[in-house]
């Protein structure tokens, strides 16, 4: 009998807790256990359920006891525990795969190594202007698991990470997008980008000829790997360089979208987001809206309305003459360009903080072309500094956001611009980049 068998969930958090919730609705024991201390809130919810917890430690002897467990995407497959799991055949899987099994809905699924979460929302922004019943889920909104527990939505909107696809197995999006595939994460895959490649296509695992697959044909690994798989499914690229009979693409600033529901052009300046990443991002949720029958006008109205994200090449309100721009959430060189890249006036770039293996000779051109002085936020800002002395005449180090502020905007002179778009995690200093990007935000009200 199935109320006989234990799932044992890995850490606490949000997935953890939805699968959980989940699990015990259809009738497994439910043991949750987490290395660290639970966010109160979640040890709450779990009481309120009844389902037994631990914190602080991983009881092996009451987790080897599950049939399956449920491992946060957070935790690296490399602990002790997770190799004696893998080693009794006891599987190790994600909270999405868990609750795909118990779901019927379209799944609309985003990955790539930057603008997952921009473009998540945007196509969630137009479902929901369109009247579907849809939820947002993965790394943004509630877990899968909480909402096909307790909602009845008809479509999802997953954002997935590579950890959380390394867990996906018999999950299939009916949707795929993979947005982009650049160098990140690697310490958790053996410094081997084929590991981290592989884990970007799961995105497609499982999918027939009926289902979708929605990708960037600029994208040069994307392209390449594509050339050495064949799939069944139905492709959907798009390019900002290529006009392609199918897809999204632009032609003399028009973007365009079409295949067989829907041919659709837009002015490129009508699109809220800026920044040839954001278009990229409208491409992908445009193509997204007309598969699943969204009537044109509400897809060119979502991608002309939608107000952005925050941290993500924000725009911060100031009382001075100066643009200042909140780009917190760029912890990795690929985005980072794409915030110089968007810069069109004289600009003063905050930089730095905890390096993830940074090759700044990619940003050369763009920091040679567009920024008058770099102000580098960050414990250790040597790398910044070997790539840019003697290349940037005024490079001053901080180490808080109140005197990165203060510093940029004198550098700025009442006319550059001032970025703050880090390229780098926020470990050193802050809490996390909510908090680097919030603290900049309130250093520049206070100016
Ligand atoms: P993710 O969820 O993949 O981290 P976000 O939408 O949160 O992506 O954006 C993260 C950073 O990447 C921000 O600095 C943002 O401006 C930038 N960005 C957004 N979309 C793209 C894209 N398509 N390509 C490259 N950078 C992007």
């Amino acid at each position: 009998m199935t109320s006989q068998k234990t799932i044992a969930i890995l850490g606490a958090g949000e997935s953890g807790v939805g699968a959980a919730i989940l699990a015990k609705s259809k009738g497994f024991k439910v043991f949750v256990s987490d290395k660290g201390q639970i966010t109160p809130g979640y040890s709450k919810i779990l009481n309120e359920y009844h389902i037994p917890f631990e914190e602080g430690k991983h009881s092996e002897e009451r987790i080897l006891e599950a049939i399956e467990v449920i491992k946060s995407p957070g935790i690296p497959d490399t602990i002790p525990l997770i190799k004696k799991l893998n080693d009794l055949n006891i599987p190790v899987i994600s909270e999405i795969e868990f609750a795909g099994r118990y779901s019927d809905a379209k799944m609309i699924c985003i990955t790539g190594s930057n603008g997952k979460t921009t473009t998540a929302l945007l196509i969630y922004h137009m479902l929901k202007k369109a009247g579907v019943n849809v939820g947002l889920a993965g790394n943004i909104g509630h877990s899968l698991a909480r909402q096909v527990a307790e909602k009845n939505h008809s479509h999802y909107v997953v954002e997935l990470s590579s950890f959380q696809l390394d867990g996906m197995k018999q999950f299939k999006a009916n949707i795929a997008i993979l947005m982009n595939i650049t160098p990140d994460h690697l310490d958790r895959y053996d410094y081997k980008m084929e590991k981290y490649i592989d884990s970007k296509f799961r995105i497609i695992q499982n999918q027939t000829e009926n289902d979708a697959f929605i990708f960037c044909q600029d994208d040069e690994i994307i392209r390449k790997e594509l050339n050495q798989i064949s799939i069944q499914v139905q492709k959907h690229p798009f390019s900002i360089y290529e006009c392609l009979p199918k897809g999204a693409s632009l032609k003399n600033d028009e973007l365009l979208i079409k295949n067989e529901n829907i041919d659709l052009n837009m002015k490129q300046n009508e699109l809220s987001l800026k920044g040839k990443h954001n278009t990229y991002n409208s491409m992908a949720a445009g193509i997204a809206g007309s598969i699943l029958g969204i009537h044109k006008e509400i897809i060119r109205e979502s991608l002309s309305d939608f107000e952005g994200v925050e941290h993500r090449l924000e725009k911060v309100p100031s009382i001075c003459e100066i643009d200042f721009f909140n780009d917190s959430k760029a912890t990795n060189i690929n985005s980072t360009w794409y915030a110089l890249e968007s810069m069109t006036n004289e600009t003063v770039w905050i930089v730095g903080g905890t390096d993830k293996g940074n090759d700044y000779s990619e940003l050369m051109d763009l920091v040679k072309e567009k920024v008058i002085a770099i102000v580098c936020l960050g414990v250790d800002n040597s790398k910044i500094h070997k790539a840019f002395d003697g290349v940037i005449d005024t490079i001053v180090d901080t180490k808080s956001m109140h005197d990165a502020v203060k510093k940029a905007y004198e550098l700025a002179n009442d006319e550059a611009t001032v970025l703050l778009s880090p390229a780098c995690a926020s470990f050193d200093l802050f809490k996390n980049y909510e908090d680097r990007g919030d603290q900049f935000k309130e250093e520049v009200q206070k100016l």
